[in-house]
């Protein structure tokens, strides 16, 4: 399996941290791909405890990478592994994956609509500073979240939005598990109707609003191949 060495760790706000890697062989990657660590905690079946983590950082410069993450309350990689993780340790991880972004028909002339809940930001942030997309003029991203702390900073993120892209906008929601949690999939909808037919669509985060989003897509005519989705949890919602 890939391993990589710490080489930085800064803390962003209470509970997210930006740790940058520097893998130990090659590593190429596409902007928009994650990577599974494998923490060597282990479950009551023996079995390690093993998460997904985006690439944040750029495919242009693959010597490192980095990746972010949000401390969730009872958490246990996040808690237990990764807030323990020093400079010089190295991880042990597989990937990258994230096949659709292999797929040469999935990026084709015309709009991209991106839509991210919550912590899912860090793949749509290095899905827009591709290389395939970083030119592109006909981007639109909307990044749905609850507030300034709850992940990246805001100021930090509008540094790192490609200068050309069509449109961003932080849509401000309730936190998951919150009151009024349940107006986001309206809120949403509203705002994939506001593009009438894209040609390519990345959703990710919050599976209640990538699974319903994506039907939405569909049924307004997107063709399915050209919808990629990353779901971050609720993943079996339908
Ligand atoms: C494709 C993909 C990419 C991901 N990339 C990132 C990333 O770049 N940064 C990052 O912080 N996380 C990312 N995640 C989530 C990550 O894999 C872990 O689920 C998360 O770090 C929690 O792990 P844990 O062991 O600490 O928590 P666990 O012990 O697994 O418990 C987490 C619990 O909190 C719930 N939950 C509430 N809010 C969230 C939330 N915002 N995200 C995840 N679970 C939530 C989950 O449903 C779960 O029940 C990604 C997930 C996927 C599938």
């Amino acid at each position: 399996m890939p391993t990589a060495k710490l080489i930085r760790r800064e803390q962003c706000n209470d509970s997210t941290h930006l740790l940058t890697f520097r893998p130990t062989e090659t590593f190429e990657f596409i902007g928009g791909q994650f990577i599974i660590i494998d923490s060597g905690l282990k479950n009551e079946e023996g079995k390690n405890y093993k998460r997904t983590y985006s690439l944040l950082s750029s495919d242009d410069k693959t010597d490192e990478f980095q990746i972010a993450y949000k401390v969730l309350e009872k958490g246990i990689v996040t808690n237990q592994y990764l807030n323990h993780l020093q400079v010089d340790d190295v991880i042990t991880f597989s990937g990258p994956w994230g096949k659709f972004l292999k797929d040469e028909d999935f990026f084709g002339e015309g709009d991209v609509f991106v839509l991210a809940t919550d912590t899912a930001l860090a793949s749509a942030l290095s899905f827009v500073n591709s290389k395939k997309l970083k030119q592109k003029e006909n981007v639109s991203f909307y990044w749905m979240v609850s507030d300034k702390d709850y992940f990246l900073d805001f100021e930090m993120v509008q540094k790192r939005i490609p200068p050309g892209l069509a449109h961003f906008e932080i849509v401000p929601i309730a936190e998951y598990g919150s009151e009024g949690r349940d107006e986001v999939l309206h809120k949403a909808k509203s705002i994939a109707n506001q593009h009438h037919n894209p040609r390519t669509a990345l959703l990710a985060g919050d599976g209640i609003i990538v699974n319903k989003i994506k039907e939405y897509l569909i049924e307004k005519g997107v063709n399915e191949n050209h919808i990629g989705t990353e779901v971050y949890f609720n993943k079996d919602s339908v």
